[in-house]
């Protein structure tokens, strides 16, 4: 029977009010830009449409063997019940031994936590931490999901521009700037999506220094933290010493460095009462991370590294191989992006006229030329577009050179 109230499926009774309402909470976000232009990409194949995707934010590479098989072992061997929230032990104490060596700055297990992927990581941080009518500082251009994530912990965010001149790499003054009393947290993430931006070692101790003067927490999303190029070095706020552990929520993931995307791991290591606050959180939530997944990141993350460090090098190649062609493209600039596996050109030359905003021309780069970007805008940042090198070669200089065609007939 159809109930006989108004809602989306039975608008005609709007003297009624609706009790299926949604909550304020959901209807305040958006749905994931990324995850958007992943889905169009996804309809057009299936219409039999051949489709040259730069949207993807996960790596074109298989996950590597080692950690196939230690999957494999787990669910013949049985490990395929709960584990403790948190993660299972061995692979919290991986985590721990990772960051006590690679920052110098001692961490135990009970420091870590494994999560649902880097975002779950993130978004349970945010919630242990924030309160409504918190600001949170953003720097733009900003993954998607931060601000989302802000805003429904009911926090405030406050954005703060990284400038395209300086690579899109954030200085520490803009972040120091923006904080007021109400500051509870600030956002960063280096190698950064959607710019590439690295953020350099002097910035980050400014801020780290600044946080810990102020009583401010730094959430540090370091998901690409194994894709530099160049001379480009990874640094986290700890780089200042091991003070600054005291302010500075370390995000991780498999997704990207070990091609595990579907897998679902994420980690984050901080002091000890917010690891405890947000397991706390994790144990209503959503439990533990699958716990075959888990034992597949402990292979990742204590194995072989060749098979990752082999996906960067070629990423790089990539990244050496698309600069120069993108920057023949009329009426494009392009800032060199020294880690991740995003470009982010600046196209604001072109938005006139029929075309007046990045998601204009990203709409018209798919029904022109089958080309699927991702708009600046959706990062805060308007006059962009996001392109990932995460795809063959073929693709990419495919994609590149129809793009220039549409742009050439925009400038004509
Ligand atoms: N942080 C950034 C900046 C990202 O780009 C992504 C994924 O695209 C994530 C975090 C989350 O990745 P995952 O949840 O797969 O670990």
């Amino acid at each position: 029977m159809t109930p006989n109230l108004a809602s989306p499926d039975n608008p005609d009774r709007p003297d009624r009010p609706d009790p299926l309402r949604l909550s304020q909470r959901s209807q305040s976000i958006g749905v994931s830009a990324t995850w958007a232009a992943g889905a169009k990409a996804a309809q057009l194949r299936r219409d039999g449409v051949e489709v040259f995707d730069l949207g993807p934010g996960e790596p074109d590479f298989p996950t590597p063997a080692h950690v196939c098989e230690a999957a494999q072992r787990a669910i013949i061997d049985g490990k395929t019940r709960y584990t403790p929230a948190a993660g299972v032990p061995e692979l919290r104490e991986a985590v721990a031994a990772m960051y006590t060596e690679r920052e110098g700055v001692e961490y135990s297990g009970q420091e870590t936590i494994v999560t649902c992927g880097g975002k779950q990581g993130l978004y349970s941080a945010v919630m242990t931490l924030v309160d409504p009518g918190d600001e949170v500082v953003i720097p733009t251009p900003y993954w998607v999901t931060f601000p989302e994530q802000v805003r429904l912990a009911g926090g405030i965010p406050v954005f703060v521009d990284a400038a395209e001149e300086d690579g899109f790499a954030l200085r520490a003054e803009v972040v120091l700037a923006a904080c007021t009393d109400a500051t509870r947290l600030i956002v960063l993430n280096s190698p950064g999506n959607p710019s590439g931006a690295v953020m350099a070692r002097r910035e980050l101790e400014r801020i780290a220094g600044f946080a810990l003067e102020r009583s401010i927490t730094i959430l540090f999303d370091e998901c690409y933290a194994d894709f530099v190029y160049d001379d480009a070095e990874h640094v986290t706020p700890l780089a200042l010493g091991r003070d600054a552990k005291a302010v500075t929520v370390i995000c991780g993931s498999c997704s990207k460095t070990h091609a595990m995307t579907g897998w679902r791991i994420g980690y984050v290591a901080g002091p000890r009462h917010i690891v405890d606050a947000m397991l706390k959180l994790q144990t209503h939530m959503t439990s533990n991370a699958t716990s075959i997944s888990q034992w597949a990141a402990l292979a990742a993350l204590t194995g072989d590294p060749e098979p990752s460090r082999r996906m960067v090098t070629t990423f790089g190649e990539r990244r050496h191989a698309i600069l120069p062609r993108l920057r023949a493209l009329p009426g494009v600039s392009c800032t060199e992006p020294k880690g991740a596996f995003y470009v982010f050109p600046n196209v604001s030359k072109l938005l006139r006229g029929t075309v007046p905003t990045s998601s204009d021309l990203t709409n018209l780069l798919i029904d022109k030329a089958q080309v699927v970007t991702v708009p600046g805008a959706a990062f805060g940042r308007e006059g962009y577009l996001r392109l990932s090198f995460a795809t063959s070669m073929e693709t990419l200089e495919t994609a590149i050179d129809r793009m220039g065609q549409v742009f050439a007939d925009l400038v004509a």
